[in-house]
């Protein structure tokens, strides 16, 4: 097994603690570097004593940077403040697209080669940004930068087995689009195992999907956002991404990235990941009319957060 060092920043963050914890469980993982700007040796300290395979390094401050990112094969960034009740993950823009920007210049000069898991929202905004500092700093490889759509496949797996009492375990459901209310698209006519669902059951299904955020958001009742799920669905895709890295074959995982499959210039949709990171941006097969419609319906609202992050990063 390959040595392979995975960077977190924003580790001592909702998501980026219970996400170190993950990360330290996987056996591809030989170097774990924990990045916030406080709190880091803690967790840190905390981690590095389960007994799995990684190497453990925390570090606390802007100055410390450089070190955590040297020589990093993946970096996952869920940096940025939480959302609170109320609160749209657009609210959020201004202040976390200036941190995925110094973030990401850091990645630019300290491993320009590594693949970046972006999960500061609003993602269909956050990415188009970094991928502006990479263009500027003249590192950009659109093969190597992902936004983390995976809760929203975790979430519409979870939803669609309920619905369609199948196990949950077998279920599989391409998830396109963005990564933000309406637009996030679950292809629930391409799910696996296949069940009779009503329009109603369907519709239904999306909308949760769509909502999941806020379903939790108010749960916690102005203590946080989603980040126990979150995690998990991070790990998910950075194991993705490593395994792809090592070379296992059809690794197929949805992600945000650059894309052709439809007239905007980031979307969401099944990719296969290999040794440099997306090996292929796959189709998005047969829509029902319901997902064509719904497909037509999210594009304005996901092409204006394209632009958005694009006029922040060329203009701040
Ligand atoms: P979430 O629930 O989304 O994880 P938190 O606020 O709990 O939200 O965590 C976000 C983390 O990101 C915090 O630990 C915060 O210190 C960290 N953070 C904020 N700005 C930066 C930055 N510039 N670099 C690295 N981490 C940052």
């Amino acid at each position: 097994v390959p040595e392979r060092k995975v960077a977190v920043l924003g580790a001592a963050g909702g998501i980026g603690q219970p996400l170190a914890l993950l990360m330290k469980l996987n056996p591809l993982v030989s170097k774990l570097s924990l990045y916030d700007i406080a709190g880091t040796p803690g967790v840190a300290a905390d981690v590095s004593h389960i007994n799995t395979r990684s190497e453990v390094c925390g570090y606390a401050g802007e100055e410390h940077l450089g070190k955590a990112l040297e020589g990093a094969d993946v970096v996952i960034i869920p940096a940025g403040v939480p959302r609170k009740p109320g609160m749209t993950r657009d609210d959020l823009f201004n202040i976390n697209a200036g941190i995925v920007k110094s973030l990401c210049t850091a990645i630019a000069k300290y491993c320009p080669h590594a693949l970046v898991n972006m999960i500061s929202n609003p993602v269909n905004s956050t990415v188009p940004i970094a991928a502006e500092v990479f263009k500027k700093a003249g590192t950009y490889d659109e093969k190597r930068l992902f936004g983390v759509t995976t809760l929203d496949v975790v979430r519409a797996k979870t939803f669609y087995a309920g619905k369609a009492n199948v196990n949950v375990a077998e279920v599989n459901v391409p998830v396109i689009g963005g990564h933000a209310g309406i637009t996030i698209l679950p292809l629930f006519s391409q799910a696996t195992p296949k069940a009779n669902l009503s329009d109603e059951d369907i519709k239904a299904l999306t909308k949760r999907t769509q909502d999941g955020g806020t379903e939790v958001v108010e749960a916690k009742a102005g203590k946080g956002s989603a980040t126990l799920s979150m995690a998990y669905a991070g790990a998910i895709f950075a194991d993705a991404c490593l395994k792809g890295l090592n070379g296992v074959p059809d690794v197929v995982e949805c992600s945000y990235v650059q894309s052709n499959v439809t007239e905007l210039p980031f979307f969401a949709s099944k990719v296969r990941l290999g040794k440099n990171g997306v090996e292929e941006v796959l189709g998005l097969g047969p829509l029902s009319d319901y997902e064509k419609e719904t497909l037509e319906s999210l594009k304005p609202e996901l092409l204006s957060s394209i632009e958005k992050g694009i006029k922040f990063a060329n203009q701040s």
